[in-house]
Order: C-alpha cells, then sequence, then structure tokens
C-alpha cells in the first residue's frame, strides 16, 4: 500500500467482470447445444489488463483454453501453475530458431506450425524431449501473415505426415484468423471472410486426403465469436470481449452482448489553478485559454501509455485544425464533471482546462480523475476506451496494451 501511493495514477482491473465476460461467452457459444471450448486470449499481458490474474478469472468463468502470441507468456502460465489439467495453452508467435520449444513441450504447451522451419524445429526439440509435441497447423486463408498458403499445403503435408504416423507429433488443431470479421453489414468484409471460410474447409479437405485429420479446428476471434456463430467450429478465440469490448464500436456496444469492461484508468489531480484568459497550455502553444478559468493537471502522460495524439486543440486558435482531447470525468466536490485533455500530452502530464473557476466548480488538488472505465450508460458517466480510441484514432486494443507498468494495476 505505501509503495503504490508514489504513484499518481492506477489502473483497476475488475477480475469479477472478466470471468463473467467468459461465462457470457462461454453460454454465446454453445446456446444451440453446440460444444464449443473458448479459449481466453491473453496475449500482450492479457491486452495490458495482467497475465495471470485475468488467465485464472477466465478459467473461473469456464474458459478451458488459454491464447498467447509469445513463448515467454506461455511459460509464465504453466510456471505459474496453471498445468495442462487447468487449462490447454496455445502459443503463437514465435522465432522458430531461437524458440525455447524443449521446455515448451517438456510443460504441455500446444505450439503453432506456420512454417517448414517450425517442423523442423519442433520435431528435433520433440524427440529430445521424448514426447510428442501437440501442434496446430496455422493455414493462411487470407490475412497474408501467418501460415501455410494453399499452394505451400503440399510441402508441409509432405513435412508433417511422417511426424504424425510415428508419433513426433500430435495433430491437435488446423487454425486460422480472419481478417476483417468486425463489420457485419459490410458486404465486402462479409464475402472475403466466406472466402476465408471456403478456403479454410479446402485445407481440412487436402489434409484429410493425406490422411491427416486434427482433432480441432478454430478461427473465430471476438467479432466472429459474437456475430457468426457458424463460424465457431470447435474452439473460438475471443480477445476484446473478454476485457468488455467489441472489436469495433460499430458492432454495438458491450452491454448489448452481456459484456462489461473491465478496465478503469484513474489519477489523482496533482495541480490546480487559476490562468487568464489568452494563456498557452503545454507544448507548442496548440491551446489558448479563451477566457480566465482554472485548469487541473494530471500526472500521466504518454511515458505511461496515454497516446499523444489525444491531444486537445484550441477551438478559438485559428491557426490549429480543431482536435477534441481525450474525455475525462473529474470527480468534484459538487459531483462528476466531464472534461478533456487541453493540449498537447505531455512524456508525464497534461492539462485540462476546467472551462470555469475550479472553487466554483468544487475541484481540488486530489481529486480524483477517471480516463476510462465501464461507462455505465448513465448521466455523467466515465468515458470508455472507445472513446478514447476515437480521440486517439486508433481501437480500444491499442489504448490498453500501451499503458505502461508505470502504472501499477489494482485487482478487485
Ligand atoms: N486469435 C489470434 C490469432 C489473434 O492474434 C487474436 C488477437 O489479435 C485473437 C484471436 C483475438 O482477437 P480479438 O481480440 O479481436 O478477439
Amino acid at each position: 500500500r505505501k509503495a503504490l501511493q508514489a504513484y499518481p495514477a492506477q489502473v483497476i482491473v475488475d477480475l469479477a467482470a472478466i470471468r463473467d465476460n467468459m461465462r457470457r461467452l462461454v453460454d454465446v457459444v454453445n446456446r444451440e447445444g453446440g460444444r464449443t471450448d473458448v479459449m481466453g486470449v491473453v496475449k500482450a499481458d492479457a491486452y495490458g489488463h495482467g497475465l495471470l490474474p485475468v488467465a485464472l478469472a477466465s478459467l473461473a468463468g469456464g474458459a478451458t483454453w488459454l491464447g498467447v502470441a509469445q513463448a515467454r507468456e506461455a511459460l509464465l502460465l504453466r510456471r505459474a501453475g496453471i498445468d495442462a489439467d487447468r487449462a490447454h495453452v496455445l502459443t503463437w508467435v514465435n522465432n522458430p530458431l531461437q524458440a525455447p520449444y524443449r521446455e515448451l513441450i517438456d510443460l504441455d504447451v500446444d505450439l503453432s506450425v506456420a512454417t517448414l522451419t517450425a517442423i523442423d524445429c519442433i520435431a528435433q526439440a520433440a524427440r529430445e524431449a521424448g514426447k510428442p509435441a501437440r501442434v496446430h497447423v496455422k493455414v493462411d486463408t487470407g490475412f497474408g501473415r501467418n501460415g501455410f498458403t494453399l499452394e505451400q499445403l503440399p510441402a508441409a503435408i509432405e513435412r508433417l505426415r511422417p511426424l504424425v504416423q510415428d508419433g513426433t507429433f500430435e495433430l491437435v488443431g488446423q487454425w486460422s484468423h480472419l481478417a476483417v470479421a468486425d463489420a457485419p453489414d459490410n458486404p465486402d468484409f462479409v464475402r472475403q471472410t466466406d472466402l476465408q471460410v471456403e478456403r479454410f474447409e479446402r485445407f481440412t479437405e487436402e489434409l484429410a486426403a493425406a490422411g491427416l485429420t486434427p482433432r480441432i479446428r478454430h478461427l473465430a476471434n471476438t467479432a466472429a465469436t459474437l456475430g457468426r456463430p457458424e463460424l465457431h467450429y470447435d474452439l473460438v478465440r475471443p480477445g476484446v470481449a473478454l476485457y468488455g469490448y467489441e472489436a469495433d464500436p460499430a458492432m454495438g456496444t458491450p452491454s448489448q452482448y452481456g459484456l462489461r469492461p473491465a478496465m478503469t484508468l484513474q489519477a489523482q489531480l496533482s495541480s490546480v489553478k487559476d490562468v487568464r484568459a489568452g494563456e498557452g497550455l503545454s507544448y507548442g502553444r496548440v491551446y489558448v485559454t479563451d477566457r480566465d478559468t482554472s485548469v487541473a493537471i494530471v500526472p500521466v502522460g504518454y511515458a505511461d501509455g496515454i497516446h499523444r495524439s489525444a491531444s486537445g486543440f484550441d477551438e478559438a486558435g485559428a491557426r490549429h485544425v480543431d482536435h477534441a482531447g481525450g474525455p475525462l470525468r473529474l470527480m468534484t466536490t459538487q459531483g462528476p464533471m466531464l472534461a478533456r485533455v487541453s493540449g498537447r500530452v505531455c512524456m508525464d502530464q497534461f492539462i485540462i482546462d476546467l472551462h470555469g473557476s475550479a472553487q466554483d466548480l468544487g475541484v481540488r488538488i486530489g481529486d480524483t480523475v477517471e480516463l476510462f472505465g465501464p461507462g455505465r450508460g448513465e448521466a455523467f458517466a466515465e468515458p470508455t476506451a472507445d472513446d478514447w480510441a476515437r480521440a486517439a484514432d486508433t481501437i480500444s486494443y491499442e489504448i490498453f496494451t500501451c499503458l505502461r507498468n508505470r502504472v501499477p494495476r489494482l485487482y478487485l
């Protein structure tokens, strides 16, 4: 508790929301009596929410799989005691020439194979380990990133088949990633996803013709999990939904899907003071006060992961394009009040023009300011990460994952 006092801001993660979101996702995919497993995608430190607490909360909510990009993250999960009886763990972004495959196999981590080099490296590690490697063949159905294309598949099959036949590999999965699942009303996007699905099925046929039958297939991210039930296959891989967000806010609000944003970012005002009309705020003087006013200082900046692109520009400063800064909610002595970042976000701080006297508004040093949170829908609700994403011209994913460890995570 004492150490925390040294930090001027906090991320609060509601683990009950993570657990409930996972329960909801498990319900969604099993609505029609199906039997689809759900993977909690906890890569990138659980989208900035904290790998281990989120992994445990998703398991409590019914996840049977955990998905991570890097080998390091998979090892952290296993070394923390999440063993194979509790969850399957799949890892997918590794440089095959450097990945610690031997340890991953020893710890029963499932491995994506996306290149011939990976097949060779994993085979060698499995022989050393004296046990089969659990592999998922990654197929490139139209993302253009990881996996074998249909043209490359024959060479992959030739290399894979003997390894599956002699027990070096256990062929657990066939999988792919969707490029444009998050715009269900866009006919081009729907067509593109359909094309990916068609290719996915072709891959299955080609593998089967070679005597290779993966036990499970998986394709769906959040957007397809919520919007395309026919793409659920045996396992879905929702990421952003676990944290209570839709992939694209145009698809609806989290509450429409029964989801609850889990993260709140808040800070305490480090200074409140009065300034005259015509004073510039922050670097570059891109924001100039248009009246006598008060300003408040929020002690977080881009070194904490607050996007500099969420800077606020002056509507009155005709030299500059209007740009509304990142939204905020201040908890004043007179109740909640909405405000915005004024001027440029600095490395460790930013400024808010209160558009009035702090004394009249009931704003004091030490008051809590919420940058974003669940956004409960009431009047003066705090903004959400989607609101920040709009202000910073990015996506909620980047808002979460950019938050540095300079801001401690507290768990509810
Ligand atoms: N599957 C893979 C392979 C991914 O890389 C990701 C995240 O980017 C996901 C699933 C989860 O995506 P989303 O957060 O959109 O659900």
